[in-house]
């Protein structure tokens, strides 16, 4: 069900509710007056006559006739006077009884004083009344044509209002909850248009104070977000091309040339080397980017388990040293680890490899010495790795771009390179709650500091 019609339907309820119980109210307190009245009057028709016959001494059949010629009658009035041993002493029509008085009910009148009651659609009240010493008691029936009437019409206009009020409320609540929503209408409107092809698109604020305009607000901050998390993936899926093509056209090219004419072994020994090369490269570029997706996208399935980070740090450092073994690193440790002191963390062990062997290599390949040196210090919280070269340095306005994903800074000539090490190395430690840090001087040196903080 649409929220307009949810509305709608809601806001008649309320209100029919609402009218009803006032309908309700006004119709049974009229009742209710209408009756007590009645019953008053019943009473002192009763009395009147009672009186007539009683104190004034008029006969029966004298009565009986001038109330038969009275316009001032009740419809269907009945009043019959008994005394107490259910002797009748008067009777309004000799032929016509509605009441039917019994022994039984004129004993009850005696006990209860005074009862009310109904005969089909008479009303008809029983009472004593005491009269010159002596005890009489009266019944007394009429049919309430006028205010059952009266109460009647007040039924029907009750009704009428009710229905043209309930049908109005209707209206006004399509009306009302269609210029309410017409907001959301032209938003789903302009959402629609919305697709990957038109993320640029955006919905209009309004008049950017009401609830409305916050999920505008809201939602055209998500599409910049969505936008820019679109660009960033097309930029990188072409820096992923760029940096394929540029390996794969090599191979081509030094293949092509190497069929051209009959080569010496020398020469094919030269050119599978090349290729070597090539393939070495786009080896390591395929390695990087499926660990960058694992750093990335699918952080659910990383399994963290406790590790030591100076372990971790040792299997890197043996696993840069046996694919270069030109290169030295050295690890130094702060102080000494004493039993009880709590250095693990919580970690991915690949993971962490990964972003420590990118380090170290950046810092051997970067320096002409190729060596990195490495301190590790256990503090009260956290453990700090420090990645230090003596290399050539970043320059200044680099150190701000190397964690993006393939950017190689203006010292890349020095060193090959893809240019994702480092933001694979940033995701990591990220995905680890962990900081990293750098401060390099052009010709001095570098340093990557890490921080892991313990489980
Ligand atoms: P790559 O090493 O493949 O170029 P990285 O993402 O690892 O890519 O590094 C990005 C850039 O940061 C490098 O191209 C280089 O300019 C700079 N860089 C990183 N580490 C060092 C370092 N130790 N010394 C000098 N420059 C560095």
């Amino acid at each position: 069900m649409k929220i307009r019609l949810k509305l709608t339907l809601l806001f008649a309820g309320l209100f029919a509710a609402l009218l009803l119980t006032f309908s309700l109210v006004i119709y049974f307190s009229n009742a209710g007056q209408r009756e007590e009245e009645y019953f008053k009057r019943l009473r002192q028709l009763a009395i009147t006559k009672a009186n007539l016959l009683l104190a004034a001494k008029v006969q029966p059949s004298v009565l009986q006739l001038i109330y038969k010629n009275s316009l001032n009658t009740l419809p269907q009035e009945e009043v019959a006077v008994y005394d107490t041993a259910f002797h009748l002493l008067y009777h309004d029509a000799g032929d016509i009884d509605k009441v039917k008085e019994t022994k039984g009910m004129i004993d009850s009148i005696i006990s209860l004083k005074e009862i009310h009651f109904y005969v089909e659609d008479l009303q008809a009240t029983g009472f004593v009344y005491p009269f010159a010493g002596k005890t009489y008691v009266i019944t007394a029936a009429a049919k309430d044509d006028y205010g059952l009437s009266k109460l009647k019409t007040l039924r029907l206009a009750l009704v009428i209002c009710f229905a043209i009020a309930i049908l109005l409320t209707l209206l006004a609540g399509i009306l009302f909850s269609r210029k309410a929503l017409q907001p959301v209408s032209e938003m789903v409107e302009k959402v629609e248009e919305i697709s990957a092809s038109h993320l640029d698109l955006r919905i209009d604020r309004g008049n950017s104070k009401d609830e409305i305009a916050e999920l505008a607000i809201t939602f055209n901050s998500m599409l910049d977000r969505l936008e820019n998390s679109f660009d960033a993936q097309k930029q990188f899926v072409s820096n992923i091309s760029h940096e394929l093509r540029t390996p794969l056209a090599a191979i081509i090219a030094e293949l092509e040339i190497s069929t051209l004419k009959a080569r010496t072994t020398d020469e094919y020994k030269e050119t599978i080397h090349l290729i070597l090369q090539d393939t070495r490269r786009l080896s390591k570029l395929s390695n990087d980017l499926l660990d960058l997706a694992k750093a990335s996208y699918d952080q659910s399935g990383i399994n963290f388990k406790e590790l030591r980070p100076d372990e971790v740090l040792l299997d890197a450092r043996q696993l840069i040293i046996r694919s270069n073994p030109g290169y030295r690193v050295d690890i130094l440790f702060a102080k000494e680890i004493e039993e009880g002191d709590l250095i693990a963390i919580k970690g991915n062990e690949y993971l962490l490899k990964v972003a420590f062997s990118n380090l170290i290599e950046n810092a051997c390949k970067f320096s002409a010495n190729n060596q990195c040196a490495i301190s590790i210090g256990f503090e009260e919280k956290s453990t700090v790795l420090r990645f230090s070269d003596s290399g050539i340095g970043i320059p200044a306005n680099d150190v701000s771009h190397i964690f993006t994903p393939f950017y190689r800074g203006e010292n890349k000539r020095y060193a090959p390179g893809n240019g994702i090490g480092l933001s694979l190395t940033q995701r990591i430690i990220n995905l680890h709650h962990g900081t990293i840090s750098v401060d390099s001087r052009v010709g001095t040196g570098t340093t990557f500091t890490i921080a892991l903080f313990h489980a």
